[in-house]
């Protein structure tokens, strides 16, 4: 294996937490470096992602002046010695988060021919009028059919969990658990949590910031539960 292959899954694994390719955002939809040049940064504005390991990295760009004030700002906090790390891991499997799958249908709507609206007339005493309404067979879905369950479960993606008493969504939660995954790295350093800020893990010399959600609306959110390291 050539060294390059050594560093595919590490490179994959950043590049989770770019925004897709084509997204409006063109500056996050690949890693950039540091004002200093000293690491390797990511970010979809949700989550983002810090290395040292530049070599994972080809012709890759400083950050636009715009955003380094808060890239630098997380950089000071990932190298704060006074951070408190507790080792833990967890395992989102072992948290109930399954939902009937819903298949939707893919015809189109004979009445409306998928617009959605179809347009009605009605003749008055000296004009005629019409005007678009919503079509009454597909109910501006433009499909033909209702929905139905697949009969297969699958993860819930707007399910929240708690860990500790910090509330975080199960797409940022399962994003970082591919991370470790594709890098071999089954356990998950994580510091002192913030309710209202951003949250520090660490996977191998990989560091991930996820921003928490603010509420969970009132429902009854799941704990994580931690396994004990080592257990698998
Ligand atoms: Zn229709």
């Amino acid at each position: 294996m050539s060294r390059d292959d050594k560093n595919i899954p590490y490179r994959d694994a950043f590049y989770l937490f770019c925004e897709s390719p084509g997204a409006p955002r063109e500056w996050m939809t690949k890693p950039f470096l540091s004002k200093d040049g000293k690491w390797a940064v990511a970010t979809d504005g949700f989550s983002m992602i810090f290395t040292k390991r530049l070599e994972l990295f080809d012709d890759i760009k400083k950050v636009d002046p715009k955003y380094d004030k808060v890239v630098s700002s997380h950089i000071k906090e990932i190298a704060d010695p006074s951070r408190v790390i507790q080792t833990k891991e967890f395992d989102l499997e072992l948290v109930p988060n399954l939902m009937d799958e819903i298949i939707y249908p893919q015809h189109e709507c004979p009445e409306c021919h998928g617009e959605g609206e179809v347009e009605w007339e009605y003749s008055g005493k000296s004009r005629e009028y019409c005007s678009d309404f919503t079509c009454p067979v597909c109910d501006r879905d433009g499909t033909e059919g209702k929905p139905r369950k697949s009969g297969r479960q699958i993860p819930d993606p707007n399910k929240l969990f708690k860990i500790e008493n910090v509330i975080f969504s199960d797409l940022q939660l399962r994003r970082l658990l591919t991370c470790a995954q594709l890098i071999e790295s089954k356990v998950i350093y994580n510091a002192v949590l913030n309710p209202k800020g951003a949250n520090i893990f660490q996977v191998k010399d990989f560091y991930i910031l996820i921003m928490p959600m603010s509420t969970d609306r009132g429902q009854k959110t799941p704990q994580i539960k931690f396994k004990k390291l080592g257990e698998n």
